[in-house]
């Protein structure tokens, strides 16, 4: 088969930028991509707070000072290049003065739209001025989901775009990037309403992700059980209509793990590697683990981490009618690191002030610590309500850290329900969105954790399992090449 051409957009990507897993997938996706010699090229917003020691940046130099206009005005572009460390593949940055120089990677400023707009537009307008014909366009979530619309319209005049097929992956269908139809002036789709859905414009309001999965050739999410959940009204946030439509068109491919970041053999953020043929360092980042974080370290305790956006989808509303039952009644250990929103912060701070020595919070985005609550917590609980892929679920298997998971989306696919009697599975899953749910996996899992050898295989278990993206990445491939055919 012959390279790919594959124009990858994403609003983050690892090392770069990240808020997410979407930014993990976009990094990993890129590098393996490049590694079975395919030809893709990543663009991404030129944001303030990317660290430019990363990798050595250049300024494409017949791609300066691009002007594109918006409706009544116009935005200017600079494009700016650099490899992705430690492989080949190009990442290109849309450096716009103004847009990109915020404090956070998305805001809800009044020019959300045209930061996002900018960044699809220029992609595209590169791929032209490089006379670059891409066989796939990459779209990922509402950031740049006006691509496939894009192509047919306002670049369908140009032939490079001619056998360019577009895909866009579903992330999370909870953010769909919605907002008011005077924007349809300025995105230069106005002439075109009768491609929009006509829901929406007589609402008064244009929603990005809306627009996308109705013109993307191709819709993938990241499981397969989000796939078919997507589908139906409690999970498909509004969309479940459209895709029920496309259903054809849609499809779940569960994400890889970069095992070369997230292993505990060789992770470089640990005090201790350990592998599945000799465990004794877990035991001893556990004890790392409880130092750093203040809580006194007993042996036979185990220890629940959680890393986490703190926002409604992950699921802790189960968890303010369960946690101070188990902190006061079980023998275990919380160690919880998340940023996000502050009702949720604040009950963990709650928590830590009753139980001090069971219980810690810590506030903020910290990937080193993030490493070494997988590498030292015995257990690792996501009680999602939602979940389209989850990483730290797999990441935990990877380090014999025992998953507590609801059977939701990714969790569900990477998860295998453990069995007290078989001894057969990798984790602890449970159905009902409920606290007595919860209580339930989490007390079972400290119980099992009693019997050191039934707990030894279970670790065993999850180590043994395999996500790299050596493996996904060819199902992409296979996509790939199919829609390109
Ligand atoms: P989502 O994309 O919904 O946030 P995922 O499980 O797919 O959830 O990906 C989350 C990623 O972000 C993981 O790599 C996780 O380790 C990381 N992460 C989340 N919160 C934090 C945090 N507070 N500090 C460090 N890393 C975090």
């Amino acid at each position: 088969m012959d390279p790919l051409k594959i124009c990858f957009l994403s609003s983050e990507v690892v090392p770069f930028a990240k808020t997410g897993g979407l930014a993990d997938v976009s990094g990993a996706l890129a590098k393996y991509l490049d590694r079975e010699g395919h030809d893709i090229r990543v663009f991404m917003p030129l944001y303030s707070s990317i660290d430019t020691s990363l990798s050595e940046f250049h300024a494409v130099d017949f791609i300066q000072n691009v002007t594109i206009p918006f409706g009544d005005f116009s935005l200017n572009f600079s494009l700016v290049t650099a490899k992705m460390p430690d492989s080949n593949a190009s990442v290109y940055f849309i450096h716009c003065d103004g847009l990109y120089d915020r404090g956070s990677i998305y805001t809800n400023d009044g020019d959300e739209y045209l930061r996002f707009a900018l960044m699809t537009r220029a992609a595209l307008e590169s791929c032209q001025r490089m006379g670059w014909a891409p066989d796939i366009m990459h779209c990922n979530d509402w950031q740049s989901a006006l691509a496939p619309l894009y192509l047919k319209t306002l670049y369908s005049w140009d032939g490079l775009f001619a056998r360019t097929r577009s895909i866009l992956t579903i992330h999370n269908i909870g953010y769909q990037g919605i907002f008011g139809w005077d924007k349809l002036q300025p995105l230069g789709i106005n002439d075109y309403r009768q491609m929009l859905p006509s829901e929406d414009l007589d609402a008064g309001i244009i929603n990005y992700m809306k627009i996308g999965l109705l013109h993307a050739d191709l819709i993938t999410t990241v499981s397969d059980t989000y796939a078919k959940e997507i589908q139906t009204s409690e999970y498909g946030a509004g969309m479940e209509g459209l895709l029920q439509h496309r259903r054809d068109r849609l499809l779940g491919i569960v994400n890889g793990v970069d095992y070369a970041e997230w292993s505990p053999e060789s992770d470089v953020h640990i005090p201790y590697n350990y592998s599945i043929d000799d465990l004794s360092g877990k035991e001893k980042n556990k004890k790392a683990l409880l130092e750093k974080m203040g809580l006194p370290y007993q042996e036979g305790t185990p220890v629940c981490g959680i890393v986490s956006r703190l926002t409604g989808q992950k699921g802790f509303e189960l968890l303010h009618e369960s946690l101070f039952e188990i902190l006061a009644t079980k023998d275990i250990q919380f160690v919880v690191l998340g940023s996000g929103e502050e009702k949720y912060a604040n009950f963990f701070r709650q928590a830590q002030a009753h139980f001090p020595r069971k219980m810690v919070f810590f506030d903020g985005y910290n990937v080193g610590l993030s490493h070494l609550i997988e590498a030292g917590s015995d257990m690792f609980l996501m009680p999602s309500r939602y979940e389209p892929c989850g990483l730290n679920q797999i990441y935990s298997l990877k380090y014999g850290t025992v998953p507590i998971v609801r059977k939701t989306g990714g969790l569900a696919d990477t998860v295998d329900f453990y069995h007290w009697e078989s001894q057969e599975g990798t984790g602890f899953v449970f159905e009902h969105f409920n606290a007595d749910s919860v209580k339930w996996a989490i007390s079972h899992a400290i119980e099992t954790y009693k019997n050191r050898d039934a707990w030894t295989k279970l670790m065993k278990a999850g180590m043994e399992k395999n996500f790299s993206w050596d493996v996904q990445v060819k199902k992409y491939i296979d996509l790939y090449n199919w829609l390109a055919s």
